[in-house]
């Protein structure tokens, strides 16, 4: 007798919606351990889009929500469903107040399948989704031609969720809500606000041997440092105790802890909530025991490639990783400057591929930021196209299977840089800031969120003018540099 073949049933799919507002600072953490718990339950997420800041909608009296979607595989019918989602909302500590009042997170089924599902304890799609910005533009990010069941809004059929989304907000200054990248817990980075404020990443070399040309400070005189950082503008500081100039020989991660932990110790001891900790490293042991001390972002030079460990860590402890661009390792990267069909798009793609295998790993979209890479397997002239064409690497690929980057933010590093000594002609590293605000300007001028610098002093206020010139004007948003009122230069 024939084997029957064994029955193959495909799981269902569905999109679930989540929202959190409560409480304020815990917004990130709620979402993802609702995702976790997903995971545990056996709903497999598949896509995931970006993070959204939204302000409340039906009750206004509360504070703004962070939404996002997600689509799952799952076995379970649309009911059981639901009674897992509301598991997860029980376990994770939701009461219900009045109705869209304030939430530690809400899970609510928009999709499943092509299913139009009317029941007394759930209605699929999700009745109120058209009217929801905060639903429309994050399907938007993972199911932009997806047309919705038959019967659902009859009046308007055939729409993709592009277009649903296109005629809720055809007039984009009117939109409630923006993207989001958690730094900490406060402050978030708003990415595409044309109005934001350039943040400045300042390095801290715990380095006797930085290409800068400074030596670490003592420990004890680091606080001081980093005070007057943050006085003059700073908003991150990025922690490095290995040195990743063209030709440097690497060191041990056991070396490279010992170098920059105290330092990040002394950082956190200063107790300043909003203070945002990176660390400079390609090892997954550094980047966990860092976290463990207080660390905010992992600033992966080789986006996750030195270190097959890395992208599984900063997934398993939720942290924001930046991916920068790089070929081979520091010893090798001088020689690999073959771009075939130009940096931008080389750049662009070989940057999607680490993207790719940083959602594989777990990590999700709003903990990604990305960094071209200015100095590293390029050459004089990439590196000034790099700088020129920023906008450039931001537009959405021709190609549907390339990884879609329109939408991360970037932060980039050309500070003191070799390419900067060769066209100005300054030979010491640490005399090459005039060169490398201009090359700051052209980061803002291209969009960058992200300006990764040595010079805290001179670069926040190259930073303030050229946001002055390139965002949007809102004085509320651009908070000044330190006032230097002794100053004969500001007559
Ligand atoms: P909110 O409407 O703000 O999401 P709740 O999460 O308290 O508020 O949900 C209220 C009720 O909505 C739930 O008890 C559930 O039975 C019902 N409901 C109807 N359709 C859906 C859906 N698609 N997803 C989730 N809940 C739904
Ligand atoms: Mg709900």
């Amino acid at each position: 007798m024939e084997e029957k073949p064994p029955q193959t049933r495909l799981p269902n799919k569905a999109v679930v919606a989540f929202g959190s507002n409560m409480t304020f600072t815990r917004r990130v953490e709620n979402i993802e351990a609702a995702l976790k718990l997903m995971k545990e339950s056996n709903l497999r997420v598949t896509k995931l889009s970006h993070l959204y800041e939204t302000k409340p909608m039906y009750h206004h009296a509360q504070d703004p929500f962070l939404n996002g979607v997600c689509e799952i595989e799952t076995e379970l019918n649309p009911v059981p469903l639901l009674h897992a989602l509301q598991h997860i909302e029980n376990e994770l500590g939701r009461k219900r107040t009045i109705a869209n009042g304030p939430r530690t997170i809400d899970l609510d089924i928009l999709l499943y399948n092509d299913e139009q599902i009317s029941h007394p304890r759930l209605d699929v799609p999700h009745k109120l989704m058209l009217e929801r910005e905060f639903v429309l533009r994050p399907l938007n990010d993972i199911l932009p031609d997806h047309v919705l069941p038959r019967g659902f809004a009859p009046e308007i059929p055939g729409r993709t969720i592009r277009e649903h989304l296109n005629a809720l907000t055809h007039d984009p200054s009117m939109s409630s809500i923006v993207m989001i990248r958690p730094l900490r817990h406060i402050p978030l980075l708003r990415s595409q606000d044309p109005t934001r404020r350039t943040l400045i990443m300042a390095i801290f070399n715990a380095t006797p041997d930085s290409f800068s040309g400074e030596k670490a400070p003592k420990e004890t005189d680091a606080r001081m440092i980093f005070g007057k950082w943050f006085g003059e503008g700073a908003d991150i500081i990025d922690f490095g105790g290995q040195s990743t100039r063209p030709g440097a020989e690497l060191l041990s991660a056991e070396e490279e802890l010992a170098r920059v932990l105290p330092y990040i110790t002394q950082c956190r001891g200063m107790n300043r909530q909003d203070t945002v900790v990176s660390v400079d490293t390609f090892y997954a042991r550094v980047a966990r025991e860092c976290i463990e001390a207080g660390a905010d972002i992992i600033n992966d030079v080789s986006g996750g490639l030195l270190d097959d460990e890395m992208l599984p860590t900063v997934a398993e402890l939720n942290k924001t990783i930046v991916l920068m661009h790089m070929r081979g390792n520091p010893k090798t990267m001088t020689s690999l400057t073959e771009y075939p069909d130009g940096v931008v798009n080389g750049v662009r793609r070989e940057l999607g591929e680490r993207v790719k295998a940083a959602h594989k790993a777990g990590i999700p979209p709003w903990r990604i930021i990305l960094d071209p890479g200015i100095g590293f397997a390029k050459t004089e002239a990439q590196n000034l196209e790099l700088l020129r064409s920023l906008a450039e690497l931001r537009k959405p690929p021709s190609d549907p299977d390339e990884v879609d980057l329109s939408k991360y933010p970037w932060l980039i590093g050309p500070s003191r840089k070799g390419f900067i000594g060769k066209i100005t002609g300054v030979e010491e590293a640490k005399w090459r800031q005039f060169g490398t605000a201009a090359a700051v300007t052209a980061c803002v001028a291209g969009g960058a969120e992200i300006v990764r610098v040595h010079d805290v002093t001179q670069m926040v206020e190259a930073v303030r003018l050229a946001d002055g010139i390139y965002r949007s004007r809102d004085s509320s948003f651009n908070k000044p540099a330190r006032s230097k009122s002794a100053s004969p230069s500001r007559a």
